[in-house]
């Protein structure tokens, strides 16, 4: 048989002949996967697969590409035919995808070889060999869909690494996801007691997922179910499968969500959420995926979780829980800024303990520390929740009032004052009184929030001079500090 594939030896028209009429030679040609068509006298031996695929006489003959082919792969077979039919080449060989009626792709390889000359010069047979080259096709396609999704992960992890802005590294990597991923919008969410908080998104506007939060604790839905079991859940007919799934008001309708639970260390911190407005749209190839970049944006939550919790820690004071002075120099300065740009006065009180060193040198040190819990707690009790209270130094306090005028201040400095309890912390002794120096005015461009704070601090020189016990504004004319509220 293999005489076929190498022509040139000698002659092999003889042997064609006894194909054609022996039928034992043909089947086992045909069953190997071999075609015969005979140009001169038209007739056609077609191997199994071929005649399966669709291809027929006229595929050669008439050169016609047969109609079960794939579309784009039809230009390129009619070339090939086409020089081969008029000598260009003797050989040929090329992939192409044939579908069947029911949808389903067969890869052949189909390699061509013609024989013999006509008085034309065109070959008198053509023999074709195929090869089902599917299943390999298909292993192809997943490795290159394997290493696209491996480069996508790479460049996932990179983001995760190099970008110190959660918020920043949150929207990167739901942005690579999506070139693996199909999906229409996205969520990250965090758990926050009861509720799933959302904490970055994609495909929706801002103003419908902040602050967006979704009970699961005492509830039955998917949400709840992914972050219960650690497992990813598909719903692909959300409508039907999820009575009140929550649907964010936009008009857009999800029909397929896929939700993987954020895992750390066996602990659900999280969801990842993915919806699409297909229905029946995700499968457990989407789980793979979503589950890997899961586990990576989990551990850049909790990080992040981790990270701004020691920011946090770095800016309270241990004993008395409020802001320290680094917090002064970080939030302390957001608020200098933004009452700057809203052309709003900001007043500033300082506030110190009178002979504070009193109360440590008679009753102790940590009996003062006591006194120090007392006095701050007095003082966060009437303060509105924009007001920030800063530890200062050992027994001295600021607090920056936004939004507020000098008048005003003095208002909240003699509040503080007398709301300073009178007995201290179990009754026994009487509490030291507290000196204030306040200051108000609208920080202009060059305006250091140093240098309000420095004024109010004067003021307290001027309170603690004028006997302890009292407030005092600040006035560019140093004599005239008053304890009346100014007009
Ligand atoms: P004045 O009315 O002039 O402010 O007198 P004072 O005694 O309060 O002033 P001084 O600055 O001389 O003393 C402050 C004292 O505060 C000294 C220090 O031992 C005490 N102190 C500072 N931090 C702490 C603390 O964290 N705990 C305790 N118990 N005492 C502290
Ligand atoms: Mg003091
Ligand atoms: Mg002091």
């Amino acid at each position: 048989m293999k005489v076929i594939l190498h022509p040139m030896n000698h002659d092999p028209f003889p042997i064609i002949e006894d194909l054609f009429s022996d039928v034992n030679s043909r089947s086992l040609l045909v069953l190997n996967g071999f075609s015969i068509f005979d140009l001169e006298k038209k007739r056609v031996i077609l191997s199994e697969r071929c005649g399966k695929a669709g291809i027929t006489a006229e595929s050669i003959f008439e050169i016609q590409a047969p109609v079960s082919m794939h579309e784009a792969d039809k230009a390129n077979f009619m070339s090939m035919v086409s020089k081969l039919r008029r000598a260009e080449i003797d050989r040929a060989k090329g992939s192409f995808r044939f579908v069947s009626d029911k949808g389903e792709v067969l890869w052949l390889s189909l390699a061509f070889q013609s024989l013999g000359k006509d008085i034309r010069g065109g070959p008198l047979l053509i023999v074709l060999h195929d090869e089902d080259i599917t299943e390999l096709q298909n292993t192809q396609e997943e490795v290159r869909e394997r290493l696209m999704e491996i480069a996508s992960l790479k460049d996932l992890l990179f983001a995760i690494n190099k970008s110190l802005d959660f918020d920043e590294t949150l929207s990167r990597i739901i942005e690579h996801l999506h070139r693996i991923i199909p999906f229409d919008r996205a969520t990250v969410q965090v758990l926050e007691g009861a509720f799933l908080a959302v904490i970055g998104s994609y495909g929706y506007s801002q103003h419908l997922v902040k602050d967006l939060r979704f009970l699961v604790r005492g509830v039955d839905n998917p949400s709840a179910r992914a972050v219960a079991t650690r497992r990813p859940i598909i719903c692909n007919d959300v409508e039907k499968d999820v009575s009140g799934f929550i649907q964010v008001g936009d008009g857009m309708i999800v029909k397929s969500w896929l939700g993987i639970p954020l895992v750390y260390e066996g602990r659900s911190i999280g969801l990842f959420a993915l919806d699409s407005f297909k229905p029946d749209f995700y499968n457990d190839h989407h789980i793979r995926i979503a589950s890997n970049v899961a586990e990576h944006i989990a551990i850049a939550v909790e990080h992040a979780r981790q990270h701004s919790m020691v920011k946090e820690e770095a800016r309270t004071d241990e004993l008395t829980g409020i802001a320290n002075r680094y917090g002064l120099e970080t939030t302390g300065q957001e608020i200098f800024l933004r009452t700057s740009k809203a052309d709003q006065p900001l007043g500033v009180l300082m506030l110190d303990i009178d002979f504070f060193k009193k109360v440590n040198d008679t009753k102790g040190h940590s009996y003062g520390d006591l006194v120090l819990k007392t006095i701050t707690k007095s003082i966060q009790q009437n303060l509105r929740t924009k007001d920030y209270l800063v530890r200062y130094g050992g027994e001295e306090f600021l607090v920056l009032l936004p939004e507020t005028t000098t008048r005003e201040a003095f208002i909240v400095a003699e509040r503080l004052r007398g709301a300073i309890p009178k007995q201290d912390v179990d009754g026994k002794y009487n509490c030291p009184t507290i000196s204030i120096g306040v200051f108000s005015g609208i920080p202009g461009s060059q305006d250091l929030l140093h240098e309000f704070i420095h004024r109010a601090d004067l003021a307290l020189y001027e309170a603690k001079k004028a006997g302890r016990d009292r407030c005092r504004v600040w006035n560019s004319k140093p004599e005239s500090f008053d304890s009346r509220p100014p007009a």
